[in-house]
């Protein structure tokens, strides 16, 4: 499955109509949620899918499919929360009920008229939506989702089926990538990649509307208003930070079949204050996901490897030059090897992947993970640079 997603302009009379639908949708997840729940507590009873789809016959408010997906979605969200009980994780996510305007999204789960898609949308108890399709869309679409988003803004998405695969060329060359604060990325071939240009701007004006938005009162208007350009702010930054990653991804594996990184542990490093803007703007986490899986999809090869002393230690001759966090230039005494100290380390990165090493598994300890020596702490240290 493969999702396209588009801005849509509905009229104001369309608005409305998504609007209720959506708060139409949002009561019902309510009442079927409610009747989950005391299903299973006063009679020991758990309530299936079906036994929820014959729950919301009959309703004329919604369309059938569109309610019948609501069902679906409170089915997900026990099935989720069992997944995550059986995973033992620490956040179990009881499926909750929805306050208002926190449930934001129709879906009509089975497009009636596929070929339709592309030329008319249709939504059923909206009518004809104005969708400009700036990207193709292809393979079959099955599902039809409305969301209004917190900015404010109507989105639609398209789900299709049997999407053929992107045609990469993958290229064959193999490199070390060293993910930084100041530069995006540095690789074990000299190559830096930026982030993207408006991020910085983008990033203050984020700052500003935050401070302003701690100054509003609360419960008053200008916190909503405050509240929505935020939003709109945060829709941008992603944005800007999806298309920047995807096309990195795809300028890498054209060159480079084989992409080594350093398995750094985001989730335990964003846990430190200090250091979780700085991680989070960046995004690595973001980045390496979708390296992986456009790799996976053009038959190229992303590994990680245990970035234990890649930033200290020589690409050159293997001495462990230790250098503060202020150097930029590794230099070494031992072979007089003279490099950036990105560089330096995408290409340690190069060479651990290439001996073959494997990751040693991570072993929670309290709150934080460890890794065979090296805790997630520590390849911040070695990582926090940029910061000083
Ligand atoms: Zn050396």
């Amino acid at each position: 499955m493969k999702a396209y997603k588009y801005r849509i302009h509905p009229t104001k009379k369309q608005a409305n109509k998504i609007d209720l639908q959506i708060e139409k949708g949002r009561l019902l997840y309510n009442k079927l949620l409610a009747l989950k729940k005391d299903a299973y507590k006063n009679k020991g009873v758990s309530l299936s899918r079906k036994d929820l789809y014959r729950q919301v016959k009959g309703n004329r408010e919604m369309h059938s499919q569109v309610s019948q997906n609501v069902a679906d979605r409170i089915d997900k969200a026990y099935k989720n929360f069992f997944a995550r009980i059986k995973r033992r994780e620490r956040k179990k996510g009881f499926p909750r009920f929805k306050k208002y305007g926190t449930y934001n999204s129709i879906t009509l789960p089975q497009i009636t008229n596929p070929s339709n898609i592309g030329k008319k949308t249709y939504f059923p108890k909206i009518g004809g939506l104005n969708v400009k399709y700036h990207r193709a869309i292809q393979g079959t679409p099955k599902t039809i989702t409305i969301k209004k988003a917190k900015s404010g803004k109507y989105f639609v998405t398209v789900s299709c089926d049997n999407v053929p695969k992107e045609r990469i060329t993958i290229g064959n060359g193999k490199v070390g990538i060293d993910l930084g604060l100041n530069h995006f990325i540095a690789t074990s071939k000299g190559e830096f990649f930026d982030h993207p240009k408006p991020m910085k701007q983008l990033s203050n004006q984020r700052k500003k509307l935050a401070k302003l938005f701690s100054k509003t009162k609360k419960r008053g208007n200008n916190r909503n208003k405050v509240r929505t350009k935020l939003a709109r702010i945060d829709e941008q930054i992603a944005n800007t930070r999806n298309d920047f990653s995807w096309k990195l991804c795809r300028k890498l594996l054209e060159k480079y079949g084989t992409i080594y990184l350093e398995n750094l542990n985001v989730k335990g490093m964003v846990k430190n204050h200090y250091l979780a803007k700085a991680i989070t703007d960046v995004s690595w986490n973001g980045f390496t996901n979708k390296l992986s899986f456009k790799a996976e999809s053009a038959g190229g090869k992303v590994v990680k490897v245990n970035p234990k002393n890649t930033s200290q230690k020589c690409s050159g001759c293997g001495e462990i030059v230790r250098k503060t966090l202020a150097v930029r230039t590794h230099k070494c005494s031992h072979c007089g090897l003279e490099i950036d100290r990105d560089i330096n380390a995408a290409r340690n990165i190069l060479s651990i992947g290439e001996i073959g090493q494997d990751l040693p598994k991570y072993k929670p300890v309290g709150d934080e993970a460890t890794t065979d020596g090296i805790s997630p702490k520590q390849a911040l240290s070695m990582k926090q640079e940029a910061l000083v």
